[in-house]
Order: C-alpha cells, then sequence, then structure tokens
C-alpha cells in the first residue's frame, strides 16, 4: 500500500499573499518507477533514514504520487502541472492510461470550480503533467476543461517537444516500463493530439521566453536537464517565497544525491548541474520547496547533510 493512500487529498502552504494548494491526482503504484533513478537501490534508500515514512517503503522502495498545485493570490488562479488527465492514451506508462480519477472533484473540494481557473503552467510537456488541460466532451472531441484559463508554455520547451514528436520512430524512450509501448514520437503525437493541439486550437495557448515572469510574483525559473526547456515555478510574495520543482528533482533521494539523475532525463548532467546550483542556493533559507512528485508530505525546507542535502518540514532558523 502506497504511503498516499493515508494522505489528503489537498494541502495547503502560505507564501506572502498566495496560497498553495496541493490537488491529488494518483499514487504510482510502489515498485512501477523502480530503477528509474539507477543508484537508488532499496539498500541505499533504507540507509538514508529521512526517506521513511513519505518517500519510501520499509523495504527500500521509492515512493511516489502524481498531484497538481493550485497558487492563488485572491485575484488569479494559476494551475501547474494538471497530471495525467481522464480517459488519455498513455502507451508509454499504461497503468495511467485512460483515467478515471475524482481530480476535479478534489480541486472543487478545495474551493475551485473549473470557471474559477485563470492560468495555466507546466513545468514540461511530459504526459504526467498536462493531461487535466483537456477533457472529452458529449461528440468525444477534446476540449479544454477550465473555460476561462490561459496555457502558458515556455517556447523552448514547446518547440523540443514538437522536434520529439516529428523524429523518426527508432527514438525510443531510454527507460521501458512493464508493458510500455517504449516509441517516444507516438506517445507524444498522442500526447498533442489529445492534449495539446486542441488547446491550440481553441487559442487557448500563450508562448513565453526562458525564465519569464507570468504574473507579479509568479515566474518561471529555469531548471533544464530532465528536457531542455524543464522550468520550475518560484513565487514571492511579502517576503516569502516557495518553489513547484517539476521533474528537475524527481525523487527525494536527489536531494540527498544531487548528481543521481533519473534514468528518463534528457541530458543527465544538465539535470544534475540544475539540482546542484538549486540546493546550493536553497540551503539554509526559507525558501518552501513543493515536490511535484514527492509523496505525502511534499514540501519543506532544504538544509545540507553530509556531501549531499535533505529535506525538513521546519523553516531554518
Ligand atoms: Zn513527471
Amino acid at each position: 500500500m502506497a504511503v498516499t493512500d493515508e494522505a489528503p487529498a489537498t494541502t495547503s502552504w502560505r507564501v506572502g499573499a498566495f496560497t498553495v494548494t496541493e490537488v491529488q491526482e494518483i499514487p504510482i503504484a510502489v515498485g512501477l518507477l523502480d530503477g528509474l533513478i539507477a543508484q537508488a537501490t532499496p539498500d541505499v534508500v533504507l540507509a538514508t533514514d529521512w526517506m521513511r515514512p513519505h518517500y519510501a517503503t520499509e523495504t527500500g522502495q521509492t515512493v511516489w504520487d502524481i498531484h497538481a498545485f493550485v497558487i492563488d493570490d485572491g485575484a488569479n488562479v494559476v494551475l501547474v502541472d494538471p497530471g495525467c488527465g481522464n480517459g488519455k492514451s498513455l502507451p508509454l506508462q499504461p497503468s495511467w492510461s485512460d483515467l478515471d480519477t475524482p481530480f476535479l472533484q478534489r480541486l472543487e473540494d478545495a474551493g475551485y470550480q473549473r470557471e474559477d481557473v485563470d492560468l495555466i503552467l507546466l513545468t514540461h510537456l511530459h504526459l504526467d503533467h498536462i493531461g487535466w488541460c483537456t477533457t472529452k466532451d458529449a461528440d468525444g472531441r477534446w476540449v479544454p476543461t477550465f473555460p476561462n484559463a490561459r496555457l502558458v508554455i515556455v517556447l523552448e520547451e514547446y518547440e523540443h517537444h514538437l522536434e520529439q514528436r516529428d523524429a523518426p520512430d527508432d527514438h525510443t524512450h531510454d527507460i521501458v516500463f512493464e508493458g510500455s509501448d517504449p516509441s517516444l514520437s507516438r506517445q507524444l503525437k498522442l500526447v498533442w493530439a489529445e492534449t495539446i493541439q486542441p488547446m491550440i486550437d481553441a487559442g487557448r495557448v500563450d508562448f513565453v521566453s526562458r525564465n519569464a515572469e507570468v504574473l507579479p510574483g509568479v515566474s518561471y525559473q529555469s531548471t533544464a536537464g530532465h528536457t531542455l526547456g524543464h522550468h520550475s515555478i518560484r513565487i514571492e510574495s511579502e517576503g516569502e517565497s516557495a518553489f513547484i520543482t517539476g521533474d528537475f528533482i524527481h525523487h527525494p533521494m536527489q536531494i540527498a544525491h544531487p548528481d543521481w539523475s533519473s534514468r528518463n532525463d534528457w541530458n543527465v548532467e544538465e539535470s544534475a548541474r540544475s539540482r546542484r546550483a538549486f540546493f546550493e542556493a536553497a540551503a539554509g533559507t526559507d525558501l518552501l520547496v513543493l515536490g511535484t512528485h514527492f509523496a505525502g508530505r511534499s514540501a519543506g525546507y532544504i538544509v545540507p547533510d553530509g556531501d549531499g542535502y535533505r529535506l525538513v518540514a521546519d523553516k531554518p532558523a
């Protein structure tokens, strides 16, 4: 059983004038991502005492989940990384394909109707970060889920995925999950058809450059490596700040071991460089770090710990 089964569907944090709320989509089945961070073997995970209970099982398997965040300053509602979505075709990850989750109900329970969402931000264009942009209507067409929302995408990330989508089909994903179809190009074409193209056709997409500020106090910040144009989200308000990681920190084991990249990172060296630079700057500060796939307690503060770092619940003194 995943630890996240016991977690509440929503959790909130205060960052100056902003409220940041986590909205669950699904726990990731324990074992599904074993090997994704090759060095994170059960013995090493067990030796990292702060992994349990949230980020690892008692037998040292890593624990992950998929959730979105809502950033709200009372005037604007910003949805970040809206999960896999319902009813999507995900042959690269069949266990997340054709989902039927109450994500929109959870969003409503957190106080947000579909109409309330003004902006959608994506740390990157992978299938588990973008799905709820669209839903199927009564005629089976993919249409925007949030009737008033603009989708703000970093242009270089978009262009990179467009290139991969159109690459020859021998361009396969580096890691093959059980039962999955490893053709990255085929998967990208499906994500494009079901999620990205309907948003473009509806005239909802705005492109921004690297490190763009999208609202006063909410910015994209380049954390390249997992993908070419990967960006995290920085929130600044009234002297407080927070940072939504996206997948440049895929699992908290990479906080303890910043050089351990993920096997599906686009560029493993760049990914490690991004983590090192971020941890060096964040360590010992009051920056609230919100992990996109961190299960259970998904936020904390970075402090130095041996050769690496540690995520702690309380602000460093
Ligand atoms: Zn992801």
